[in-house]
């Protein structure tokens, strides 16, 4: 035996790429626009003295503001670095059964990634083929579910009834919904927690605050679930939110006019440029959120890809099976989309 027969291996997740150079960067969902002015303010008189001290371990000025704004007491409000710290965190809470946890086949991919790493069995329960979850896939027997809704990489948005249909026949697991892209035109399913104590509503800055660079994430559940997460937090880093991110991410949540105009100039971009891609001839499911998952009939997703990548414009693209004609396009500004149209079009004709 070798010391490597008791390393921890995992194949990591594989994020977006992050050019140094400038492009067009459309392919991680981060936001065109700025973050709030308020929080440049408080950017701006940040007492860089405080940085000797500690963080407030419970992050109570960010729980609290995020508790007035969504009017969900503190105590059920969970916060940290990222969704995806908030996400891997539950994972090591709930998903502790012998049976296999289910998500979608095409999801965010994470999750299989956090389950190989924590030793959890998982299940890839299939979309069908307009990528639409089929709810009776989840009545079966399981360790725990968790999907995004609008899903990703599809921009596919489950009505609030598909899910409270899956929660109900799930009242023995921990059901984990991620709303990574819920400000952009889908409905919360935040108020279920009143009802289901097993729900865990997960929501981050990263996209819809445009404050990816910041690591802000954040979960809704019942003061029960909260509670666990709390525990698993302490026993591994009680100071996982710097203070900067707790002062700037509290004076995000304050400034709700500009967080509400932004949202709606993106999803304006985002319809402008549905009707552009079809006249194109792309296909794609209705995204319900800062991306649009778009295919051509004459054209591979890799070659496309390529193409837009030389002319520095970067989409998402995965050679994966069942969706590797497929690219994932962000909603940038209106000029970005201007250009990515302009760029298609001239290739395609
Ligand atoms: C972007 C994204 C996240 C994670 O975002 P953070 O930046 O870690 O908050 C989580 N889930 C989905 C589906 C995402 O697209």
């Amino acid at each position: 035996m070798s010391w490597e027969d008791y390393v921890r291996k995992v194949v990591p997740y594989v994020p977006g790429e992050q050019p140094q150079k400038k492009v067009i960067k459309l392919n991680t969902n981060e936001c065109p626009y700025p973050p709030a002015p308020k929080v440049q303010e408080i950017i701006d008189k940040f007492n860089y003295d405080t940085l000797r001290l500690y963080p407030d371990p419970e992050a109570g000025a960010l729980v609290s503001a995020i508790s007035d704004y969504y009017n969900v007491p503190k105590d059920q409000v969970f916060v940290g670095v990222g969704s995806d710290d908030v996400l891997s965190m539950s994972f090591l809470t709930f998903f502790n059964s012998d049976k296999p946890i289910l998500f979608p086949d095409i999801t965010y991919s994470f999750y299989d990634v956090w389950a190989e790493l924590y030793h959890i069995p998982y299940k890839q329960m299939p979309l069908d083929d307009e990528f639409r979850i089929k709810k009776e896939d989840y009545y079966t027997p399981s360790g725990g579910i968790i999907f995004p809704n609008p899903n990703a990489p599809t921009g596919v948005f489950e009505d609030i009834s598909e899910i409270e249909d899956i929660i109900e026949h799930n009242p023995d697991v921990v059901v984990i919904i991620d709303e990574a892209y819920i400000d952009f035109g889908g409905k919360s399913v935040l108020p279920l927690i009143d009802k289901y104590e097993n729900l865990l509503v997960v929501q981050t800055f990263s996209k819809s605050r445009a404050m990816a660079g910041m690591r802000i994430g954040y979960a809704f559940g019942s003061k029960k679930l909260i509670g666990y997460l709390q525990d698993a937090k302490f026993s591994f880093n009680s100071y996982t939110m710097n203070r900067p991110s707790i002062e700037a991410g509290a004076a995000s949540v304050q400034d709700k006019e500009y967080f509400e105009a932004t949202v709606k100039k993106i999803i304006a971009t985002r319809e402008r440029t549905k009707k552009a891609l079809k006249d194109l001839g792309f296909t794609f499911p209705d995204s319900m959120s800062n991306f649009i998952f778009a295919k051509h009939e004459k054209y591979s997703g890799d070659e496309l890809f390529e193409m837009l990548k030389q002319k520095g414009i970067y989409v998402r693209h995965w050679n994966k099976d069942r969706i590797s004609d497929y690219l994932r396009i962000t909603i940038g500004t209106d000029d970005e989309m201007d250009e990515l149209i302009k760029v298609l079009g001239e290739y395609i004709k």
